[in-house]
């Protein structure tokens, strides 16, 4: 059977994602798992179900610190584990396939660019916003083969002290983790609010979600909540148009959902600090692909591996 597809794998603290994908960037089939403590039985489980002869290479996208080479997990902070693993080295050898890891949100960004938003689009920034804050950075239609750590970026010269090492960081400001934790902490303080009245008070079960849907419907702490993580992570947006100057901002991740409120307030922000020449060539638009970017985009760079080894 001729080869022509690729496995991409969005390898989560919580989540195992696996897709099988087209030539073209299609996911012909996809199966979601949870991460066990047994990091490598599970993903050999989940490539098990979609392999065949018809499998040309395997990508493997984590959150994290990715060697240059492609080949090894430096640090991931949500899944330590993977930096003890020669995942690439293990997947090859049980598979007979060239294997290639990338950040997650590098892959993301792959994917956008291959069958994406950033389709036709020469340079342009990916941002993650989820429980932490992601990058990737395409520039002249190539994905920058570097770490592109956007979340944490410092935008408090003398902020709170980040897991990471440094302190002021933007995911400590605009994540969702970031916003959740300061909702419990004004919540706590006993400030007045509608969320105040869900889950009967136990915070620690309020979601995202929640916090948008108070602020919809008008709630003061709720809004600022939101209107504080948009500024900062307005500050981002704008040091990265500063920096690279790029077509389009591209924004995905569960946070885009409160893209009213939040994302509004950070292209207010942006716009009020990057160089107005090019802020005003920038386009700041959600992702296409979604969820399913980085999946797709590790199975695209497993592809132009396969294409650079062959030439
Ligand atoms: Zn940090």
């Amino acid at each position: 059977m001729q080869k022509k597809c690729a496995i991409g794998i969005d390898l989560g603290g919580t989540n195992l994602r696996v897709a099988k994908v087209s030539p073209e960037g299609e996911i012909v089939t996809k199966i979601t798992a949870s991460t066990s403590e047994e990091v490598l039985g599970s993903v050999h489980k989940a490539i098990d179900s979609l392999f065949s002869d018809e499998i040309a290479g395997v990508g493997i996208g984590v959150a994290g610190l990715i060697s240059r080479e492609r080949r090894r997990v430096i640090i991931s902070p949500n899944l330590h584990v993977v930096e003890k693993i020669d995942l690439v080295g293990e997947i090859a050898k049980r598979y007979g396939v060239p294997v290639v890891i990338e950040n997650d949100a590098n892959a993301a960004a792959y994917g956008e660019m291959w069958v994406g938003a950033g389709k036709d689009i020469q340079s342009f920034v990916l941002l993650t916003l989820g429980t932490g804050i992601g990058g990737g950075m395409v520039h002249g239609k190539k994905l920058l083969n570097v770490p592109a750590e956007i979340g944490h970026m410092s935008v408090s010269s003398d902020g709170e002290k980040c897991p990471c090492g440094n302190s002021g960081c933007l995911e400590s400001y605009a994540s969702a983790r970031a916003i959740l934790s300061r909702a419990v902490y004004h919540l706590e303080a006993g400030r007045e609010s509608l969320l105040q009245m869900y889950y009967e008070g136990n915070f620690y079960k309020l979601t995202t979600e929640d916090i948008f849907k108070a602020a919809l419907d008008g709630d003061n702490l709720a809004r600022d909540l939101w209107k504080s993580a948009g500024r900062y992570l307005g500050v981002g947006i704008a040091n990265m148009i500063n920096l690279m100057g790029p077509d389009a901002v591209i924004l995905t991740g569960g946070l885009t959902g409160a893209w009213d409120i939040y994302i509004q307030e950070a292209v207010k922000e942006a716009s009020k600090r990057a160089f107005r020449e090019l802020f005003e060539r920038v386009k700041i638009i959600p992702s296409l692909l979604k969820d399913d970017a980085g999946l797709i985009g590790a199975a695209g760079i497993a592809f132009n591996i396969l294409r650079t080894q062959a030439v």
